[in-house]
């Protein structure tokens, strides 16, 4: 059984965050510490620790983060100029929470993919 993340206690609002949308299979609160003046996360409410534990059991949950991002996107006014979408895994990506989540960043010209 995968250990819950405070963004467990998030998606059930027994911590404070700035929640933006909420539904039966995914969770987008805006990110404590943002990189960029748009970065927002979209997370599942099913605890997936990390993209190695995807099943296809999640691609429900998972395909409506996309759904999700598009929508936000338009509605932070970053969808014509353009964002980015990154989920890092493990170590090497430095992933730091292990609650799969999408980072949706944007606002300003965001530079090479890889620094
Ligand atoms: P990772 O490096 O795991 O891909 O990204 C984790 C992200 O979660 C970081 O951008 C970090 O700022 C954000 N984060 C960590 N703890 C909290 C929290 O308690 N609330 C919010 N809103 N964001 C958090």
């Amino acid at each position: 059984m995968a250990e819950e993340t405070i963004f467990s206690k998030i998606i059930r609002r027994e911590i404070p965050a700035d929640i933006i949308y909420q539904d039966d299979l995914v969770t987008a609160f805006r990110d404590i510490s943002p990189q960029a003046p748009t970065h927002i996360l979209i997370i599942p409410n099913v605890l997936i620790p990390t993209v190695n534990d995807v099943t296809t059991d999640h691609e429900i949950a998972l395909g409506r983060l996309f759904t999700v991002a598009a929508k936000i996107a338009k509605e932070e006014g970053v969808a014509e100029d353009g964002y980015r979408l990154i989920m890092n895994c493990n170590r090497h990506s430095g992933q730091e929470v292990f609650h799969i989540h999408m980072h949706l960043v944007g606002g300003r010209p965001l530079g090479p993919l890889l620094a």
